[in-house]
């Protein structure tokens, strides 16, 4: 919360269903805090029937927000403007009122390319990439690698139509879809990306064995917990230089703080946020 919450405070919302889990009300307000810009941060479980109506009331009274799942995909509908990230990836995950209009955009796509650039230390360019996922995650981590100037893209994913599809939507000659997963097996990739939900759930199996594999160069998995991921410990059991999706979390963050309040966010000040809670 900012230090004193008046009638001119904005109210800035993460929408979604269920919501209680998200850690960005505590990253988003301690930035705004650190920040001293005059506004609160708070998770609203919001169905799909009241989307349009809640998105509308907050954009027009100043405020704003995110939108988890499942409501990017809707979001996006009820936008009146949008920016280039969500017409390319039919998400959006950060809206806000501007001259009597509800302006959109997709930060998972910028917040994983800079995620991705300090993983990797650089610039991804020339890099083969496998593609765990096909869901609205794995649509905006695909429009990033590809803005990022990787070579090749492949994707698998449990639904191959659902891959097929986005390949459409998004793809182009740099990516390709594993129609089964065993022509992935031998393969030399430089970089795995998880982004499905496996591993949200005790008990689930791993998105991919990386044993199949002849070379996996570094892993990136977008789920994040206290201590790492399933994944990132397979990975790190192998050898494999490999990171959870903290970063890419609080990078969609700063960028949606950008949207609201036009200046740079307190990236440590965010950091530091989840780090608190992350050594509870
Ligand atoms: P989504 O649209 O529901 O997509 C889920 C994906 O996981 C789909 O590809 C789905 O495959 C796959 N999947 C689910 N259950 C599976 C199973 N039992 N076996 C194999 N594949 C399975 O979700 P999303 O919005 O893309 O989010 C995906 C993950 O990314 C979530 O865990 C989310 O928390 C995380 N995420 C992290 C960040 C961050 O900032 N770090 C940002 C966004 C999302 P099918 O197509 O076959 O159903």
């Amino acid at each position: 919360m900012s230090p004193r919450v008046t009638s001119k405070t904005r109210v800035l919302t993460l929408l979604g269903d269920p919501v209680e889990h998200s850690l960005s009300p505590l990253i988003q307000n301690a930035a705004f805090r650190h920040a001293r810009v005059d506004g609160v941060y708070v998770a609203l479980r919001c169905s799909a029937a009241d989307l349009q109506g809640v998105m509308g009331a907050l954009a027009r009274a100043g405020g704003g927000g995110n939108v988890t799942v499942p409501h990017k995909e809707k979001a996006a509908s009820v936008l009146d403007e949008r920016s280039e990230a969500v017409r390319r990836t039919g998400a959006c995950n950060t809206f806000w009122g501007e001259g009597g209009r509800i302006h959109g955009d997709n930060t998972d796509v910028e917040g994983f390319r800079r995620a991705l650039r300090s993983f990797v230390n650089g610039p991804a360019e020339g890099l083969r990439v496998l593609l765990l996922g096909a869901g609205g995650a794995a649509r905006a981590v695909l429009v990033g690698l590809l803005d990022e100037g990787v070579a090749e893209v492949r994707v698998l994913n449990r639904t191959v139509e659902r891959a097929r599809a986005m390949a459409r939507r998004i793809g182009g000659a740099r990516v390709r879809v594993a129609e089964t997963p065993g022509d992935i097996d031998d393969q030399d990739f430089d970089l795995i990306v998880n982004a499905t939900s496996l591993g949200l759930s005790a008990g689930d199996p791993q998105p991919l064995d990386l044993e199949r594999l002849a070379r996996a160069g570094a892993v990136m998995d977008l789920l994040y917990g206290p201590d790492g991921t399933a994944f990132v410990h397979q990975a790190e059991a192998l050898g494999i230089r490999a990171t959870d999706g903290v970063e890419m979390l609080v990078q969609q963050g700063a960028v949606a703080f950008e949207r609201w309040w036009g200046r740079p966010a307190p990236l440590d000040a965010m950091r530091d946020a989840v780090a608190a809670v992350r050594a509870r």
